[in-house]
């Protein structure tokens, strides 16, 4: 289980808000040298900005909370090696923080992915500039403003009886998970329409019952996972061999090797094995 973190010093003794700087490096984050385990998004207001100079005057506001002001800093390819810092995938954070700190640098991450595609005009092709008072690129050429995208994405988790349809997706191969389905919504679909249509496409099968069951951002880059259960409602198994190698009922008390809790799909089949246990 991931740690919890006090709420005492998160502003410091003047009362002031401190800044907590959320910096990349390609596509890592760069964190104070094992403190994240220590003191959680706290370890950021204590990074010396010395270290990165150049990029320090792009510093981009990102919002407020309970911890201080949001600051990010993108150090775009820029490579850093320095003793007192080391540099984290999205995924290892994801194992370190409790899931409210990780939608802040879910947050964080996705408004770096944001300004670094949005450098020019997807319509004119001039250059944009960042708009001061809101998350936004304007071209003041031709007025078209980009705002970040967010892709939803349906994540579903299939009861058959007792027992719950797990798939290992062509993307799970190196964890070796089976987990629960998933896919984008496409343009023009209601969540319902993309859940039966994903299922149908991915494994064949047909499903009832849909109930909403929670959300989780995911900035791989920059998607939400909208969580649901459902019942099996007919079909036999027919794989898309594409995005599917292998898919089955499995009996709750004989799972596969699963995705852990910290991410919905973990959440949606503990839910879903605990539901099968008690009828
Ligand atoms: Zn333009």
């Amino acid at each position: 289980m991931p740690r919890q973190f006090s709420n005492t010093n998160r502003k410091d003794i003047l009362g002031m808000s401190k800044k907590l700087h959320f910096i990349f490096s390609d596509n890592r984050w760069l964190v104070p040298t094992n403190a994240l385990s220590v003191s959680g998004l706290d370890a950021l207001s204590h990074i010396s900005l010395g270290a990165f100079n150049a990029q320090i005057e792009d510093a981009v506001h990102i919002t407020h909370s309970g911890y201080g002001e949001h600051v990010l800093i993108d150090l775009y390819k820029e490579q850093v090696e320095h003793a007192d810092y080391e540099l984290l995938s999205l995924r290892e954070a994801l194992g370190v923080l409790p899931p409210p700190d990780f939608q802040h640098l879910a947050q964080a991450w996705q408004y770096a992915t944001f300004l670094r595609h949005h450098k020019y005009c997807g319509q004119c092709g001039a250059q944009m500039h960042k708009v001061q008072w809101e998350m936004a690129m304007h071209c003041h050429r031709c007025q078209h403003r980009c705002y970040p995208r967010v892709s939803p994405c349906i994540i579903v988790a299939v009861r058959r009886d007792d027992k719950i349809l797990l798939a290992k997706g062509v993307r799970h191969q190196t964890s070796g998970f089976f987990s629960t389905l998933a896919g984008f919504v496409e343009s023009g679909e209601t969540l319902e329409h993309a859940v039966h249509r994903e299922i149908k496409e991915e494994v064949g099968v047909e499903v009832t019952n849909i109930e909403y069951f929670g959300s989780q951002a995911w900035p791989f880059p920059h998607s939400i996972m909208v969580g649901f259960l459902a019942d099996y409602a007919g079909g036999d198994l027919v794989l898309d061999k594409n995005e599917i190698l292998e898919a089955d009922y499995f009996d709750v008390d004989n799972l596969p090797n699963i995705p852990p809790t910290l991410s919905i799909a973990g959440r949606l089949i503990e839910e879903t094995v605990k539901r099968i246990k008690k009828s």
